[in-house]
């Protein structure tokens, strides 16, 4: 190809660590680089970049993705104490995901990344189930208390413009036991509802939504009075217009269709729901390898990422000259996502075009018998499958990559 495609507005690219950084460089090399002329605004969040600007590359990361809507994103390390040691750092950062992920005020939706010839465990299966995970409230924030002895509990609230307090009876405790108080704040909700909403247009898929609101008549009834609310206000036309469709069940419900759909839907739901059945449905696709990530604010910016981590173990492996073979998979799919993204906000057809062609050139070489050694577990034995290492993988979709554009 002669001429490389143009594109119009500067992505958001952030670095990240050990074989995921390994990897990232591959794939811009080889897959990227020779095909595409882009403006990149760089930020390298290596956790000892990290540590040297005291954090601040995070924050200035994700003022980027505000300014210019699209980022990239690498796997990137927490750090604990054992990182503490490792890297010698002034102290454990926060979480870059987090802290992007507050800024952003986004949803993390997960996507697994189906090929044909890795079945999922659930054979009716067709399409990818997007899951959309409510990350503030509930368990994740709550108050827990052992009660020692028989006794009430009753929950105090004092309103800040000064009016009477009121006391809530909560229970009147027999004997001995625990408690567990949760919240949740509507502005959070309302904020995950258009996310979901957001995305399920981004992506022309019908959005499921589910609580246990039978039981929980107030606190889960609330939760889907403010998706009911918001979709009628802002979104009911819009649905209507794409063709897709806005559906709430109860919970109970809304697994047992799960498991007889075809899938292709973003199944939204609450904070502890979606981290249970995200795992459920990585675990029932394969391999966390195969797993992409995008956070979506409602403000209408994307961040894409893999849903794995760093890949430690392999990266030990790698910096000791012995051959791995990490699949670099989900990293180029947040590549693609953040083009075709890209694309469409610029109208630019070319760079979607190019998003679509990378993804089918990195599907078909696993297709085609190719890949690394977490799918080769997992995929239908054939003795033309070939297990092939970290570079080797990346150099085989380049070849389809190259296959596809000249054709
Ligand atoms: P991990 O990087 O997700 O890897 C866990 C295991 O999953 C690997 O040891 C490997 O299994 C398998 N795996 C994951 N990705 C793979 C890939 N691309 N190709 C092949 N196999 C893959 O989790 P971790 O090792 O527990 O965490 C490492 C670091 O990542 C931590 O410092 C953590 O803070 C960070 N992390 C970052 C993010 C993020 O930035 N979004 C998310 C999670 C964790 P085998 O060893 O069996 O081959
Ligand atoms: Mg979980």
């Amino acid at each position: 190809m002669s001429k490389k495609i143009k594109v119009k507005t500067t992505l958001v690219e952030m670095d990240g660590d050990e074989m995921t950084r390994v990897m990232w460089q591959m794939v811009k090399e080889k897959l990227l680089f020779p095909y595409l002329d882009m403006d990149i605004d760089y930020y390298d969040l290596h956790v000892k970049h990290r540590d040297d600007t005291d954090d601040q590359v995070t924050f200035d990361a994700a003022r980027a993705i505000q300014k210019y809507g699209v980022g990239i994103k690498c796997a990137t390390i927490t750090p604990n104490e054992d990182r503490v040691k490792e890297y010698s750092l002034k102290k454990a950062w926060r979480s870059p995901n987090g802290t992007i992920r507050a800024l952003l005020d986004g949803t993390v939706f997960r996507k697994p990344i189906l090929v044909t010839n890795i079945k999922p465990a659930v054979f009716s299966w067709k399409k990818p189930i997007t899951i959309g995970r409510h990350a503030y409230g509930d368990v994740y924030n709550n108050f827990e208390f052992k009660i020692p002895q028989a006794g009430k509990a009753e929950i105090v609230f004092t309103p800040r413009d000064g009016s009477t307090p009121q006391n809530i009876p909560v229970f009147d405790f027999p004997s001995a036991g625990v408690i567990q108080v949760n919240h949740n704040l509507e502005k959070s909700i309302l904020s995950f509802a258009r996310a979901c909403f957001t995305y399920a247009l981004s992506e022309k898929i019908d959005l499921w939504f589910s609580t246990k609101d039978t039981i929980s008549k107030i606190y889960d009834a609330g939760f889907r009075e403010i998706f009911d609310v918001e979709f009628e206000k802002n979104w009911k036309d819009k649905f209507k217009n794409n063709g897709i469709e806005y559906f709430f069940t109860l919970i109970d419900d809304a697994v047992a269709r799960i498991m007889k759909s075809e899938g292709g839907m973003l199944w939204a739901l609450k904070n502890y729901d979606g981290d249970v059945m995200s795992d459920m449905i990585a675990s029932a696709c394969g391999s966390l390898a195969m797993m992409t990530s995008v956070l979506v604010s409602p403000n209408g910016w994307y961040e894409y990422e893999a849903a794995h981590g760093t890949v430690q173990k392999h990266y030990y492996k790698h910096l000791k000259g012995e051959e791995t073979s990490s699949n670099s998979m989900a990293l180029i799919f947040a590549w693609s996502g953040g083009l075709r993204k890209r694309g469409e906000l610029d109208s630019t057809p070319e760079v979607i075009n190019f998003a679509d062609k990378l993804e089918k050139a990195a599907l078909g070489t696993v297709e085609g018998g190719t890949m690394t050694g977490d799918l080769l577990a997992l995929a239908d034995k054939k003795s033309s499958n070939k297990k092939v290492n970290t570079q080797g993988f990346i150099d085989t979709i380049a070849e389809n990559l190259s296959k596809k554009l000249h054709a």
